[in-house]
């Protein structure tokens, strides 16, 4: 009986996102430009509440929630709503010759209707980073926040209900069964990012329609550390790009390769940065988040089973707490060496000679980020060359995704397309080509019969 309802509810969604969308309003650009406006307002006005949400789903720091929550979309809001106009104009092209005369040009078109599933852990950035695309593209959407992190996905809700009409844009708050429901109705469009395995899910469900999509996954994100590189500085920014979220960040390094001779010196500075950022004992700290729920903590208080320590290891399951944790050079089969952490742990491994990385890194599938901490920029810039990733960054973790400039997506396993500033604009939109052919005149070769054009043909791709 539940099933149905929500069956239903699914489909009153898309049935209300159609009509919407039929109506035409969200083909006027001004519209769409007014939808944003409304939304950046609102933003503002109810940043606080949107930081205590976060706040209460995870102990996320006001800090950490105004750079990676509400700072970041407001960002994201500001250049799309000063940029619309100018993306959604129509391209002119140069025509060929083939066509000789017309005037060629390409269209903006939205797909229709769009379903955005996010995941919990920028749950307020990852929910409205992709809306913004939709929206501003001409699309209708809906979506699907996570359910574990409720207070955010709640208020969530409340913006969108306050900013947008009915059916331009809607909220479905719920669990799997929700976002199966919805993902058995047929859109136009799906956005996804979360997990490998769902995405492998959701995939499958476009498939059925052939509806086109954008994943967002995650992947084993190496870290690559030589002998060149500024200890101090690259522990500092290890230990912020690591323990930000409480490790939960797709980007975040998942382990460290590093040169066997600085090994000792990097580990006693990334335990002064550990102190230096989240004090002596890392559980009272304000700034320092929760594992997002006791299922996920005991997922990764089970990697530290038989693992040696450099740093950390204490746990506290009432508090799904997790300090900042070291593991000395894990067994590369062992539990930690699986699949992505997604959590504060940290294992250490060494090398000293350059093809041990990669011997090390090619045992796992294409990940979303790649982090060289090198004084040695050719090299560095060799090691990123050489390997397939979502992106990444030299001697920093995490930042590429500061750039708007720069499409931020996975490849192969970690995902596939990318977003961001106009690249958020562009996937959600149709680039349609129209030909407008002249009638003041019409060069005959095309036409048969052939017989007496086949030498001509033979030089036909001039045209072209
Ligand atoms: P998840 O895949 O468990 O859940 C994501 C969303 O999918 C949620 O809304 C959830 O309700 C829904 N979902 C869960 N199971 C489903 C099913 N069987 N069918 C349909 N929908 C289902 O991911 P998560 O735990 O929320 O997030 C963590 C993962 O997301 C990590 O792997 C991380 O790397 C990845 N991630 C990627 C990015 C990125 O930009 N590439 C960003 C954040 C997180």
């Amino acid at each position: 009986m539940k099933t149905m309802q929500l069956e239903a509810n699914a489909s009153a969604i898309v049935k209300e996102q159609r009509l919407f969308f039929n109506s035409g309003k969200t083909k006027d650009v001004t519209f769409r430009k007014a939808s944003l406006k409304r939304l950046y307002q609102e933003i503002i006005a109810r940043e606080t509440e949107i930081c205590e949400a976060v706040k209460r789903d995870f102990n996320k720091s006001e800090f950490e929630a105004l750079l990676s929550e509400t700072q970041f979309t407001l960002a994201e809001l500001k250049h799309t709503i000063n940029h619309i106009k100018k993306w959604s104009r129509r391209k002119s092209v140069l025509p060929s010759l083939a066509n000789f005369p017309s005037s060629d040009a390409i269209y903006k078109e939205p797909y229709g209707s769009v379903l955005v599933i996010a995941p919990w852990n920028y749950p307020f950035n990852l929910a409205m980073a992709p809306l913004i695309g939709a929206v501003a593209a001409g699309n209708t959407a809906c979506i699907k926040p996570s359910e574990l992190t409720p207070n955010t996905s709640a208020i969530i809700r409340e913006i969108v209900t306050a900013v947008f009409e009915p059916g331009h844009v809607q909220v479905a708050e719920g669990g799997v069964e929700v976002a199966q429901d919805l993902l058995a109705q047929r859109w136009d469009y799906i956005f996804f990012t979360g997990s490998v395995q769902v995405g492998k899910i959701v995939y499958k469900a476009a498939a059925e329609h052939l509806t086109p999509v954008t994943l967002e996954l995650g992947g084993k994100n190496p870290c690559i550390i030589d002998a060149t590189a500024n200890i101090q500085l690259t522990a500092r920014r290890l230990v912020w790009g690591k323990f930000l979220n409480g490790g939960q960040t797709c980007i975040a390094p998942d382990y460290l390769l590093v040169e066997r001779s600085v090994k000792d010196d990097l580990v006693k500075a990334i335990r002064e940065e550990v102190t230096k950022a989240y004090g002596e004992d890392p559980q009272r700290s304000p700034d320092y988040p929760r594992i997002v729920n006791k299922k996920q903590f005991d997922r990764l208080n089970a990697m530290l089973d038989g693992e040696s320590l450099l740093m950390g290891g204490v746990t506290n399951r009432d508090d799904r707490y997790i300090a900042p944790t070291l593991l000395d050079e894990p067994d590369l089969d062992s539990e930690v060496m699986k699949d992505e952490i997604f959590g504060p742990i940290l294992p250490v491994l060494t090398w000293d000679k350059e093809k041990e990385i990669h011997h090390i890194i090619s045992r796992y599938e294409k990940p979303l980020a790649f982090y060289v901490f090198s004084r040695k920029t050719r090299k560095a810039k060799r090691i990123m060359s050489q390997y397939n990733f979502g992106g990444g960054c030299i001697n920093d973790t995490i930042i590429h995704i500061a750039n708007k400039r720069l499409p931020f997506g996975g490849v192969g396993n970690s995902g596939i397309g990318a977003y961001h500033g106009k690249k958020s604009f562009d996937i959600f939109t149709h680039h349609k080509p129209v030909v407008n052919r002249g009638t003041w005149m019409d060069v005959p070769i095309r036409y048969a019969p052939y017989s007496k054009k086949t030498n001509l043909a033979k030089h036909i791709r001039k045209l072209f």
